[in-house]
């Protein structure tokens, strides 16, 4: 309980938790100054929201060293920013990030909390809404606010066939995870940026950026990083590019990495692909997968199946090669080769690469 809840309490007055909830937070995931492409999408889609509901747009970061981050979520469009800077918080465990956020939640009071559906959102934000008593929807693609100033936080349910409306009338704040790549993230003002970082001591100087109490303490954490895993994380979502691979490849990768170095293209995959163990999981498209917007997106033995098509059909060209004329993939294709693709892929990277007239 807040010194204000105590207050309303010991005067007999209900604290009510939806009335007194308000402005739209969005966390900025970083992991050593990198912020995840995904923290920027909630902001601008987070600036929507509150714009609508005529509240503040909050950006919390947690970390260490969070200047650039703090200085950059402002140029986004951020009213304020919340920031948590502490070596406890380098590099990510959930029961630092977990208490912290949770500890500014109950403070606080906000009334919609956005969080990225990365593999660190999705670790500790069940540790917040839980003691919090808030309301948490998982893996959202779509986000309004209707005429009362409720969250209708949507995602797709029963294997994708209908689009579930979520809505957490009783309870604040309402949080949700969101899927990368669904919503597109607006540039930050130049010339805003560029003057907030003129200053060198620009979190002290800034009173939109707020340095917040750290509520936990190396002693008072229950988990060690022993082994730190620095093989390169592959991000789909950010891929200008990607060849996707499916159950046609066979296990054998070699025609598609070789296509994608001709086209300077990152390796996708069907869940097929990735359930077989021929490609990481985080390389995934689909609705259990990453959402991607690639302007150019190569899908090779992919049969087009609903639940993959979900997480491409923004992408801006699509190529489909498929040696079943029927399969779906080509409905949703602007170019389609029906062909083997152990035949047909060596042919087109050699003609990218010049090899052959
Ligand atoms: P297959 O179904 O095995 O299709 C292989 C295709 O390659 C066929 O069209 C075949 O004609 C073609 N082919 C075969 N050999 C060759 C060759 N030599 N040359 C050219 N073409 C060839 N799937 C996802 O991808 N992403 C998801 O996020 C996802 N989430 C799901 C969630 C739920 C709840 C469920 C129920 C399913 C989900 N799926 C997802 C699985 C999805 O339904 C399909 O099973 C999967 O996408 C099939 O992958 P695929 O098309 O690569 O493989």
């Amino acid at each position: 309980m807040t010194q204000q809840d105590d207050e309303m309490a010991a005067e007999g007055t209900e604290v009510d938790e939806v009335e007194r909830a308000s402005d739209v937070w969005v966390f900025l995931e970083e992991h050593a100054g990198d912020v995840m492409p995904v923290a920027w999408e909630l902001l601008t889609e987070g600036r929507r929201l509150a714009d609508d509901l005529g509240e503040d747009l909050v950006a919390l970061a947690i970390g260490e060293d969070l200047e650039d981050v703090a200085t950059e979520a402002l140029a986004r469009g951020a009213d304020r920013v919340l920031v948590a800077d502490d070596p406890v918080f380098e590099p990510y465990r959930a029961d630092p990030y977990g208490t912290q956020f949770r500890e500014m939640v109950e403070r606080r009071h906000p009334s919609i909390v956005l969080i990225g559906g990365t593999h660190t959102g999705r670790d500790f934000a069940g540790r917040v809404a839980v003691p919090a008593h808030a309301g948490l929807t998982a893996d959202v693609t779509e986000l309004d606010v209707d005429e009362d100033g409720q969250l209708l936080a949507r995602r797709p349910a029963f294997g994708g066939n209908v689009l579930a409306t979520i809505v957490c009338p009783e309870h604040r704040p309402q949080m949700a995870t969101v899927r990368a790549g669904v919503f597109e993230a607006a540039d930050p003002d130049p010339d805003e940026l560029a003057t907030l970082r003129a200053t060198d001591d620009s979190i002290a100087d800034n009173d939109r950026i707020e340095p917040v109490e750290v509520f936990i303490d190396e002693v008072d954490t229950i988990s060690e990083v022993l082994v730190r895993d620095v093989t390169e994380r592959a991000d789909v979502t950010d891929a200008d590019r990607l060849v996707a691979v499916g159950g046609g490849v066979e296990g054998d990768l070699g025609p598609a990495i070789e296509l994608a170095e001709a086209l300077d293209a990152d390796l996708a995959a069907s869940r097929k692909a990735v359930d077989e163990g021929w490609i990481e999981g985080a390389r995934q498209v689909g609705q259990t997968g990453k959402t991607v917007r690639p302007d150019l997106y190569v899908a090779l033995g992919i049969s087009g199946a609903i639940q993959h098509v979900e997480g491409m059909n923004d992408a801006g060209t699509v190529i489909a090669i498929n040696d079943d004329p029927n399969a779906p993939i080509f409905d949703h294709a602007d170019y389609g080769i029906v062909g083997d693709l152990f035949e047909v892929v060596p042919q087109l990277t050699a003609l990218l690469e010049g090899d052959e007239e």
